[in-house]
């Protein structure tokens, strides 16, 4: 399922075209959805907002379009009139005048009301989106340290869209790298100065992989690693997908197991069980 940085960069592109213009025709796929077509056509978009996994897209009259892709929705952007050749169901097609936006597959999409964002089941569930500006380190190292999420394994809150919308799977894996430390540690297990840095990583490690398409490995890294002629699978991370190949901060051997039936990757010396005092 993609993460946050990876719906981010989507919102991006519909943000480009879509933002400050208005949707002529507005055609949804599910029958469900047809009585709110009249409704959105002819309408400018404000904003196309991300939340966790989710997207907003913002109309002037104060109706919000909600899509989640879960694991098979894909966005496609054309020139109008000229949709794709895909198999994919077309579930959504925003219109404007020289583009088109189309959402394939996805089938989590429902047109709300501005009073009706904050109810929505999802929405009302998530966390502060991992990647929003008002997602600072001090707000996630007051997270970190409520009593909702003090007690629980890293390996499990990293994934827990309540605590951080946006986070998922590479993610936690190349957090905890960076952070020093190991999934089975929770937060009322760490002191003030691991606890600053972890909240520094969540949101360092995820804005490095959206401003560059997908790498959370340092820039430097990534260089050396490209001249060693490591493929973009293995370079891309510092431990995610890279097990038996060696740390390139100590050479430890990466390894790799399931926390929560998901896979993790560690380097068993940069993230030692017990940290040295
Ligand atoms: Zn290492």
């Amino acid at each position: 399922m993609p993460e946050g940085p990876e719906i981010r960069r989507v919102a991006d592109r519909l943000a480009e075209v879509l933002v400050d213009r208005t949707v002529e025709r507005v055609r949804f796929g599910l029958p469900r959805l047809k009585p709110e077509e009249a409704l959105l056509s002819g309408q400018r978009v404000l904003e196309v907002e991300p939340r966790g996994k989710a997207l907003l897209t913002h109309f002037e009259n104060g109706l919000s379009l909600y899509s989640h892709n879960q694991l098979y929705g894909v966005w496609r952007i054309c020139p109008a009139g000229r949709p794709p050749n895909l198999t994919r169901s077309l579930r959504v097609a925003l219109e404007t005048r020289d583009r088109w936006a189309l959402l394939y597959s996805a089938s989590d999409i429902e047109v709300l009301e501005e009073h009706e964002l904050d109810q929505h089941p999802f929405l009302a569930r998530i966390g502060p989106d991992v990647l929003a500006a008002d997602t600072t380190p001090a707000r996630i190292r007051r997270r970190l340290r409520d009593s909702r999420f003090a007690g629980r394994s890293l390996g499990a809150l990293l994934l827990d869209q309540t605590f951080v919308a946006g986070l998922g799977n590479y993610l936690r894996s190349e957090i905890l790298f960076f952070s020093g430390l190991r999934p089975e540690q929770r937060p009322r297990d760490l002191d003030e100065d691991e606890v600053a840095l972890l909240a520094r990583q969540i949101r360092e490690v995820t804005r490095r992989s959206y401003r560059t398409g997908g790498l959370t490995e340092l820039p430097e890294e990534v260089r050396e690693a490209k001249r060693l002629g490591e493929p973009r699978r293995s370079h891309r991370h510092a431990v995610f997908g890279r097990s038996g190949k060696p740390c390139r901060r100590c050479g430890a051997r990466i390894r790799r197991s399931e926390v929560g039936t998901r896979r993790l990757y560690l380097c068993p010396l940069c993230q030692p069980l017990r940290r040295p005092s």
